[in-house]
């Protein structure tokens, strides 16, 4: 039985070309690029070459960004080090600073500003979006107070794929702090997590006006354990784990050099004149996918927004069946897909994302993320159409038997 992997939100396969670049970096070029030696010197060579490539595809400058492990350590790195940032300097009777984020962000970045909440070295402000899976421009402007220093909002949803405001909450901060400024209040610095959009969005962090943007490789074909914090020049930001001076003192620790390496190389894929066409594609299948499954499963839903969303998202809802049940028969199939984030998985929580929706706890329970990438096909469709159905079906007769033997 061929497998079909349907769940790369939660990871992509490493594209061949990408591994090729990253090879030789394993072995033969293995240098520290802080080394002064040949070695370290060709390390640190492939280092600088990356940035600016991946520099050029945001449209920022090589000093703007940074190399981390990926999106979890980006948006920790944010939320601690623009407190830090904020603590270093003095403040009128000891204010504690502001921050605002959404209720649909991934756990690293709600846990951060748990975190600090409860540690008291901040406030937070959590948005709710619409039932839609949309944030509104006027609930941020709205939560806005004087000590406001950050304000999180993500890119595209991770679970339900749904695409935030986010050049337009740019522009909105931007006038706001245009007439901060003026009042000799605080600027406030406007971070997005990109992880979910950097394959299907534009990201060019002048036109989103964002001052922080974080992504990870192996979501775009890419490696894992690699990722970057983009951070406009003049943010001010501390680090938060000492050791050594690399990324201009920012972030501590040993490059991953193949990791850098094929990240450069993964945006740079991406950085073409095929991706129009592959996004084309992949919604097309998508939309195929979803017309399907509404007509052909009754009481099958959609959660989140059918405009506003990533081209390569279905997350679907169904009355009377359980996420973890449908996933674990589909992969039984042979068939990859998720109920949620891959990184909630394991706990038995419904999901915040789709309580944030204002689902009951029973329906959030009932979900299903299926997500497309660059090769999925037709027939892959057609198979996991069918199956899905033939699932929901004996899933509903099992719990419907279930609940009669109660009555
Ligand atoms: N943010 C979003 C939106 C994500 O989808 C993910 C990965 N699921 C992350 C952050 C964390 O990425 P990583 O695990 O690569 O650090």
């Amino acid at each position: 039985m061929s497998k079909i992997y349907l769940d790369h939100a939660a990871t992509t396969p490493l594209e061949p070309k990408v591994l090729k670049t990253m090879l030789p970096y394993f072995s033969e070029k293995f240098g520290n690029p802080m080394s002064v030696h040949s070695f370290g010197q060709e390390a640190v060579e492939a280092v600088d070459n990356a940035r600016a490539r991946i520099a050029d595809f945001f449209g920022a400058s090589p000093s703007e960004i940074i190399f981390t492990s990926g999106a979890t350590e980006s948006n920790n790195l944010t939320i601690n080090g623009i407190i830090r940032a904020y603590y270093s300097v003095a403040h009128k009777n000891n204010e504690r600073p502001h921050i605002i984020t959404t209720k649909l962000e991934h756990h690293c970045v709600l846990n951060a500003c748990k975190t600090v909440e409860k540690d008291r070295w901040a406030q937070v402000s959590y948005i709710a979006p619409d039932k839609e899976g949309i944030i509104s421009i006027q609930d941020i402007e709205k939560n806005i107070q004087p000590n406001t220093i950050l304000v999180s909002v993500m890119y595209v949803n991770n679970e339900i794929g749904t695409v935030q405001p986010i050049e337009e909450i740019g522009k909105m901060l931007k006038k706001i702090n245009a007439e901060r400024a003026k009042k000799n209040l605080t600027r406030i610095f406007f971070h997005t997590d990109a992880t979910q959009a950097v394959n299907y969005f534009d990201c060019n962090v002048n036109k989103l006006a964002v001052d922080l943007l974080s992504m990870s490789g192996h979501k775009i074909y890419g490696p894992k354990g690699v990722g970057l914090l983009y951070i406009r020049k003049g943010t001010p930001i501390k680090r938060i784990q000492e050791g050594g001076e690399q990324e201009f003192s920012l972030r501590a620790g040993t490059h991953n050099v193949p990791g850098i390496v094929g990240l450069a190389e993964a945006i740079s894929a991406i950085n073409n004149d095929q991706q129009p066409k592959i996004s084309k594609k992949i919604q097309a299948l998508r939309d195929y996918l979803i017309k399907k499954v509404l007509e052909e499963i009754p009481n099958s839903y959609l959660n989140g927004s059918a405009e506003k969303r990533s081209p390569n998202n279905a997350n679907f809802r169904f009355d009377n069946v359980e996420g973890e049940g449908l996933v674990l028969s589909l992969d039984m199939e042979g068939i990859a897909a998720s109920t949620g984030s891959a990184c909630s998985s394991g706990t038995l929580e419904p999901s915040h994302v789709l309580l944030s929706l204002g689902l009951k706890h029973e329906q959030a329970h009932g979900s299903l993320r299926i997500t497309l990438g660059k090769n999925t096909t037709k027939g892959e469709i057609n198979v996991l159409i069918k199956k899905l159905k033939e699932i929901v079906e004996r899933l509903r007769k099992i719990s419907g038997n279930v609940l009669s033997e109660f009555k």
